[in-house]
């Protein structure tokens, strides 16, 4: 299976600021002035700056020693997943699913794909604001889009398009124009339930009911939901298998500790079910190939002893997400191959970011295990 990242920044899209992109345009310019007029006044510089740009621009670049930093997402959360049977499942609709969807409407003539599977973690507007700018929502020939999610993620998109229930209010109309009848896409929705339901109540929603525990299959592809911790929000990972190779999407999870009590307004029952399902995803994650989990923030920011960007140290415990420093442990303490850390900041700069990514380079090197920062546009063949 193919898995590329669309989206990777949390809680709300962030790119690279237009001075960033300005110093590292004026740091490769004033190299290249350099280079260039060092030979200039050097007896034979001429011809050797002639000899240069004969070259491609490749090694015209590689002569200069012009790197190109990663960049960073970027869009919030989406990852989309091809398989060899050419099946598409995609994870989240943040504001990622656009390019995401230009993308498969562009291979459309060859892969002739007319049905996508789409799911979602959790109702939070960074996982599904992106689904009235995807082009698979209004394509000829239509698509048919299955949407996985929790209760919460199905409610909110029937809430805002009327997706499923094909009944629309006024507060369709409160956020965009946009709802079902203006789509060509049809929806079915299908939620996977974290909860024994009563019968009355799974006959009451326009769409299936599933247990959480029942893996769905996509073709031969297995999806497997499993619980994260995002507070009060329910919030759903998934660990998908096929032709042999696992990758599990675990995003908006927070770990929590006793110690953690005193820091925030939680009880010892939060704290507990954290722990819990933390444990879960320990389990969950074992000898899997790939993996993505939000690490929004470093331990000394989480705790309110640093802040990010421009935003102020404050307690972040109780906000839902992850921390830097627990990806690492339980990447060591299970046998993932290679994990993606993502849902950054949306203060975290460029340059905070690049930073990052060296570190984690660092920490990575002689283990039998990869960890690196999650980017827009990454692919990873598995
Ligand atoms: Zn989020
Ligand atoms: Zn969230």
């Amino acid at each position: 299976m193919r898995v590329t990242l669309w989206g990777t920044r949390g809680s709300y899209p962030s790119f690279p600021t237009h001075r960033e992109v300005r110093a590292y345009a004026e740091s490769v310019s004033s190299e290249t002035i350099a280079y260039v007029r060092e030979r200039f006044h050097s007896e034979g510089g001429l011809d050797e700056l002639r000899e240069l740009f004969r070259r491609s621009p490749e090694e015209i670049e590689n002569e200069l020693s012009i790197s190109y930093p990663p960049i960073f997402g970027g869009e919030t959360t989406c990852i989309e997943i091809e398989t060899s049977e050419g099946n598409v499942i995609i994870l989240d609709c943040g504001s990622g699913i656009r390019k995401c969807a230009a993308e498969i409407l562009k291979r459309r003539s060859e892969t002739k794909l007319n049905e996508i599977s789409l799911f979602g973690s959790h109702a939070h507007l960074d996982h599904r604001s992106g689904l009235s700018f995807a082009g698979i929502c209004f394509a000829n020939p239509p698509f048919d889009i299955q949407v996985f999610g929790c209760s919460g993620f199905l409610k909110a998109l029937d809430a805002r398009f009327a997706l499923f229930s094909h009944n629309a209010s006024e507060s369709t109309y409160s956020d965009d124009p946009i709802d079902y009848a203006s789509m060509s896409a049809s929806f079915r929705g299908i939620e996977i339930c974290t909860t024994d339901k009563e019968e009355e109540l799974v006959d009451a929603v326009p769409w299936e009911v599933r247990d959480i525990a029942e893996p769905i299959m996509i073709g031969s592809t297995a999806v497997q939901p499993f619980m994260s911790y995002h507070g009060l929000t329910e919030c759903l990972g998934y660990r998908i298998e096929h032709g042999g190779k696992s990758f599990v999407f675990s995003t908006d999870h927070e770990k929590l500790s006793p110690e953690m009590i005193s820091l925030s307004n939680l009880g010892s029952e939060e704290v507990e079910k954290s722990m819990r399902v933390d444990q879960e995803l320990v389990e969950i994650c074992q000898g899997a190939d790939l993996a993505y989990f939000d690490g929004q923030y470093c331990r000394e920011e989480y705790l309110g002893r640093q802040g990010i960007g421009s935003s102020p140290a404050v307690s972040r415990v109780g906000w839902g997400h992850g921390c830097v420093e627990d990806i690492l442990d339980r990447v060591s303490q299970t046998e993932i191959k290679r994990a993606l850390i993502g849902h950054h900041d949306p203060e975290r700069s460029w340059s905070g970011l690049v930073e990052m990514a060296e570190q984690l380079q660092e920490f990575s090197a002689g283990k039998d295990f990869q960890v690196e920062l999650a980017r827009d546009g990454l692919t990873v063949n598995l």
